[in-house]
């Protein structure tokens, strides 16, 4: 840093490195990591996602926000000697992509000293992205590795029997799929944003500690706490409509700081106070919880079956 930094407002000492447009503070290094800390131990205590005793499967891609929830994960569960969190990854089948992916994951895992389960979809489905994105032809790739690492994720915590599954889901992802239901009327899963999860029957609570970290921190986050994370983008570049709505909100957090918050948040007041339950049944081909007859998972595989190769 230049003598002409501005000075942390936290500490009033050292140099700051980060002016956070949305609060108005400028942060040294030290302090920027310990109020991220901070507001992921304050997200955990509000929604009240944790024990003192939870076993918690943490959801690792081998992206710098999964990532990054282990390391702070790690470091919250140093002061709770009864918990234990345990890494799972999901290989879709991503050639080039995915595997990189799980090596860094890997890596990371044995420099926290922490367990780590990889499973792949070949093995819980019989196919590779790879393979369902060379035969389908109506849904994008996106929709099936959605659908089925969701559930391969529910797999892999129940495989290490974990009573809780976090992800890495930063505020962007939330504020995205919040704008994302709007655009697209579904108002019931508008109202339904719980990043403390619920306990459903046949499910790991699902839990969201990331979900007030917005992207840009959680990269200076990994930056400055110096561990590799995979930079490069999945060939099947995402959804369509997602990436819209993501540079749209981008350009509005430029020009007014906080509007991924206030889309956040207001989709958090529209949620009603937990405790909603989901009438839940078992689905007729793989007996996992679902609440239709036949489970997503299986309708998306069925589909691609039915479908057969994309150039026949
Ligand atoms: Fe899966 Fe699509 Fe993400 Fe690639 S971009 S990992 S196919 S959801
Ligand atoms: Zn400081």
């Amino acid at each position: 840093m230049t003598e002409t930094s501005p000075v942390c407002t936290k500490c009033a000492k050292r140099d700051s490195i980060y002016f956070r447009p949305y609060s108005g503070e400028r942060l040294c290094p030290t302090c920027f990591k310990r109020s991220l800390k901070e507001r992921v131990e304050r997200t955990i205590a509000r929604f009240e996602m944790l024990e003192h005793d939870s076993r918690v499967a943490v959801g690792v891609s081998g992206g710098k926000d999964s990532l990054g929830l282990l390391h702070i994960l790690a470091e919250i569960e140093r002061s709770y000697p009864k918990a234990e969190i345990i890494a799972v990854s999901i290989d879709e089948g991503v050639r080039g992509y995915r595997d990189e992916a799980i090596s860094i994951a890997t890596e990371a895992c044995g420099d926290l000293g922490v367990e780590h389960l990889v499973i792949s979809f070949k093995e819980l489905f019989g196919v590779t992205m790879d393979e369902i994105a060379a035969s389908t032809r109506e849904l994008g790739a996106c929709t099936y590795c959605g659908v089925l690492r969701r559930r391969a994720l529910n797999e892999a915590a129940m495989r290490v029997e974990a009573d809780r599954l976090a992800t890495g889901h930063t505020l962007d992802d939330m504020a995205q799929t919040a704008l994302l239901n709007v655009l697209r009327g579904d108002v019931n899963s508008l109202s339904r944003v719980n990043p403390g999860g619920s306990d459903l029957p046949g499910f790991v609570r699902r839990i969201k500690p990331y979900c007030e970290v917005p992207e840009r921190e959680s990269a200076l986050y990994a930056y400055l706490e110096g561990f590799r994370f995979q930079e490069l983008p999945c060939p099947y570049t995402g959804e369509a409509m997602r990436n819209d709505v993501r540079g749209f909100l981008n350009r509005m957090e430029i020009t007014r700081p906080g509007t991924m918050f206030t889309v956040y948040r207001t989709a958090i007041k529209l949620t009603p106070e937990r405790g909603e339950t989901t009438m839940m049944g078992t689905c007729s081909k793989c007996g996992e919880p679902t609440t239709g007859t036949v489970c997503r998972a299986c309708q998306l595989i069925d589909g691609l079956r039915e479908q057969g190769p994309k150039n026949a």
